[in-house]
């Protein structure tokens, strides 16, 4: 870790690091804490690596260093078109030699689904029903089958996608999801209200866990809530996945 020589004299990957490391222990500080306050065992989150804009590289180092440290991980594509570019033979092999399994967290289009079924075991982000049937065409095509969450809009906010936030219309969802067969809900996925205002956040978060409890479905287990701004929040809230980019890889240039 350390270099014999001044820190400007650094090779510049050790420098990323360092960095990286950085932001890991105080984003899993972070965690921890929140974990702490409600109860929990923070180990029991997965935190999921928010890739979008990252090269193949920079994810490599990030799980490596959170594998390291003992925690539950996926990979998580947000952009349909970005898949292709992080298939990288190393970042691949180290997937597969940790069991990182890979997600979809993304907005979909449906004439994205069959590139986001070949790569995802979980997508997060099925909005709407023309998307569940969409992917449920696409796997059984592939002759795979794939877990899913239901979106649910939260905030209210029109720039989000995701089904209304009322225990009708989300069930409505899953008995569409069950009846297309080869995808199987297992759990809810929400974004929460992009404000700084801890209310409406908390609000906001707090409703996806109402919903699972007033469904009362067994099989709904995930709670795909949370990103660097609002963690804590997220998982006194009850989260079960944690979306992390920025906290983890720093600032996004695009
Ligand atoms: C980018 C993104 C994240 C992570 O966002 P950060 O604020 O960088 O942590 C999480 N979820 C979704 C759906 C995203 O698009």
């Amino acid at each position: 870790m350390t270099s014999p020589h001044s820190p400007s004299a650094a090779h510049p990957d050790e420098r990323l690091d360092a960095r990286l490391d950085a932001r890991l222990d105080a984003v899993l500080a972070r965690l921890d804490a929140a974990a702490e306050r409600a109860g929990r065992d923070p180990r029991g989150i997965l935190v999921l690596l928010a890739t979008k804009t990252r090269s193949a590289p920079e994810i490599a180092g990030a799980v490596r260093a959170l594998h390291s440290r003992g925690r539950r991980i996926a990979v998580g594509e947000n952009r349909a078109q970005e898949i292709a570019t992080h298939e990288d033979p190393a970042l691949a092999a180290l997937e597969s030699e940790l069991a990182v399994p890979r997600h979809f967290i993304g907005r979909l289009q449906r004439n994205k689904a069959r590139d986001v079924v070949a790569f995802a075991s979980l997508i997060h982000s099925v909005d709407r029903p023309e998307i569940i049937d969409a992917l449920a065409r696409r796997a059984e095509l592939a002759d795979v089958e794939r877990d899913v969450l239901v979106q649910v809009n939260t905030s209210g906010e029109e720039s989000k996608g995701g089904f209304a936030p009322d225990a009708d219309t989300i069930a409505g969802a899953v008995g569409r999801i069950r009846a297309a067969g080869a995808l199987r809900p297992v759990g809810l996925m929400t974004i929460g209200a992009h404000t700084r205002g801890e209310t409406a956040v908390r609000s906001s978060l707090r409703r996806l866990r109402t919903l699972r409890e007033e469904l009362a479905d067994p099989a709904l287990v995930e709670l795909s809530m949370g990103m660097s701004a609002d963690l804590e929040i997220a998982v006194e809230e009850g989260s079960t996945i944690v979306r992390l980019g920025s906290a983890v890889f720093g600032p996004r240039e695009v």
